[in-house]
C-alpha cells in the first residue's frame, strides 16, 4: 500500500471553502493500472471555475477514494512519476514521466492510480523539468492550435503577417508570443496596466525578451489614438492582422476586432471580464470576419493523435531553449501540508496581477 493524500472536493463552492485534504491508501497496481507520484501540477483558471461548478466539463463526484461523502479530486493538468506497474502494463516502466491524456482526471493529488490508457508516456525527458512537462498539455497547446487552425497564413510572407491577442501575459498568450516569433508571425499584445508606470514598462519588456513584437496595454488600446498606432505598426496596413485570440470579452474584444483586416478570425477561448463578446455589425457584414471559439479539452478528446504530436513538438521547442518556462508561484506540498493552507492557494488563482501562476510541487 502507498498511503496518499488528495485536494478534494463533494460541492460546488468557492476553492477555500470546499476543498480538503482527503489521505488514503493505494494499493499495489493490477493488470494495467500504473501507481504514481506527483511531481507538478498547475493551478489554471478552469480548474476554479470547474471547482465554483461554473464549468461545462464537471468531474463527476465519486466514492472511489473512500471518501465519506462522494467527491472529485481537483485540478486537470500535471506531470507524475510511474512509481510502479501493474503486470499488465505494456509501455510504462518505473521512473519514467507522464502526463494526463484527458483533462477531468483530478491530477492535485500526491499519488495516484490510473490506468495506461489514460496516460502518455513522456518519450524523451532529457533536459526537461516537472513544470516544463506539467504544464505542456492545456496552456500551450491552446495557443499552437489556435495559431495553426483558425487561419490561412501566408507561409511565404513570414514576418509580414500579425496576430492580436489580450490577456498576453497568461500561459496561453507567453505561448503564443513564443510560437509567433518562432515561426514568423508578428504578435501585437494587449495587457493590463499595472500599479506604477515602471511594473507596466517591465512587463513590456518582459514579453518583448519572449519576443513579442510589439505590447500596448489595455487602457492604450482603449483610447481614441489606436487605429493611427495599429496603421503605422502595421505599414499602414500592409502587414495585415489576420487573427485575433481573445480570453478577455467585453470592450477589449471589440477593439481587437476592429483591428482585424478583412476576413480574418477571432477566436475567443476564455472570458477573464465575464462580459460578453460585442461586435460591431459592420465587422461581419463588411469585413467577412469570423468568430470561433476554442476548447482544448474538446479538441483533444476529438484528435488525440495530434494533441500528442502537438505536446512533442512543444517539448522539443522547450529542449532545444526556443520555449521558455511561465513564471510561476512555487506551492510546495509535502506530507505534512495543511489543507486549508493549500485550499487557500488555490483561491488565488482568479486573482488577477499575478506574478506568476500556482503550482503545486510535491
Ligand atoms: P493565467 O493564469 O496564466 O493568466 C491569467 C490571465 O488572465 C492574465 O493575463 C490576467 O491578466 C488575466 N486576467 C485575470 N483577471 C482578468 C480580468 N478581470 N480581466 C482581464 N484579464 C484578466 O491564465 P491561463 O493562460 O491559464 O488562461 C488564460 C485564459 O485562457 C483563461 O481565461 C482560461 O480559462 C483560458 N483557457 C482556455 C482554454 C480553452 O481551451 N478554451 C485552455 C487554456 C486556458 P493580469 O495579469 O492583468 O491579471
Amino acid at each position: 500500500y502507498t498511503q496518499a493524500k488528495a485536494l478534494v472536493y463533494s460541492k460546488y463552492g468557492e476553492p477555500k471553502d470546499v476543498l480538503s485534504l482527503h489521505k488514503h491508501s493505494i494499493s499495489a497496481p493490477h493488470g494495467t493500472q500504473v501507481n504514481l507520484r506527483l511531481l507538478t501540477a498547475p493551478m489554471n483558471p478552469a480548474d476554479v471555475n470547474q471547482i465554483q461548478g461554473v464549468y461545462p466539463s464537471k468531474p463527476p463526484f465519486q466514492s472511489t477514494l473512500g471518501t465519506t461523502v462522494p467527491s472529485a479530486v481537483g485540478g486537470n493538468e500535471g506531470a507524475f512519476e510511474v512509481l510502479s506497474t501493474g503486470a499488465g502494463v505494456k509501455n510504462l516502466t518505473k521512473g519514467d514521466w507522464v502526463i494526463m491524456k484527458k483533462t477531468g482526471q483530478g491530477t492535485w493529488r500526491t499519488h495516484a492510480q490510473l490506468d495506461e490508457s489514460q496516460l502518455i508516456r513522456i518519450e524523451n525527458k532529457d533536459n526537461l523539468t516537472p513544470l516544463q512537462i506539467g504544464t505542456v498539455s492545456v496552456n500551450p497547446v491552446t495557443a499552437y492550435r489556435m495559431i495553426r487552425d483558425f487561419c490561412n497564413w501566408d507561409w511565404m510572407r513570414a514576418g509580414e503577417e500579425w496576430l492580436i491577442q489580450n490577456g498576453a501575459n497568461s500561459g496561453v498568450g507567453r505561448a503564443a508570443i513564443q510560437f509567433g516569433r518562432e515561426w514568423g508571425i508578428k504578435t501585437l499584445n494587449v495587457v493590463r496596466q499595472r500599479g506604477t508606470p515602471e511594473e507596466t514598462e517591465a512587463l513590456k519588456a518582459e514579453l518583448k525578451e519572449l519576443g513579442a513584437t510589439a505590447v500596448v496595454t489595455e487602457e492604450e488600446m482603449l483610447q481614441g489614438n489606436f487605429r493611427d498606432y495599429v496603421h503605422e505598426v502595421t505599414r499602414q496596413g500592409r502587414e495585415p492582422i489576420r487573427l485575433a485570440l481573445n480570453c478577455v470579452g467585453g470592450k477589449n474584444a471589440t477593439a481587437l476586432a476592429k483591428t482585424l483586416a478583412p476576413d480574418s478570425h477571432m477566436v475567443t477561448y476564455g472570458a477573464m471580464s465575464k462580459q460578453p463578446v460585442a461586435l460591431p455589425s459592420g465587422l461581419l457584414i463588411f469585413k467577412n470576419l469570423s468568430f470561433d471559439g476554442f476548447w482544448v479539452s474538446k479538441w483533444g478528446d476529438k484528435n488525440p493523435e495530434l494533441k500528442e504530436n502537438t505536446i512533442k513538438d512543444v517539448l522539443e521547442l522547450t529542449r532545444s531553449g526556443k520555449f521558455h518556462d511561465i513564471p510561476v508561484d512555487n506551492v510546495e506540498w509535502s506530507w505534512d501540508s495543511e489543507g486549508p493552507a493549500l485550499a487557500e492557494s488555490v483561491q488565488g488563482t482568479l486573482g488577477g496581477y499575478r506574478s506568476g501562476k500556482g503550482v503545486f510541487t510535491f
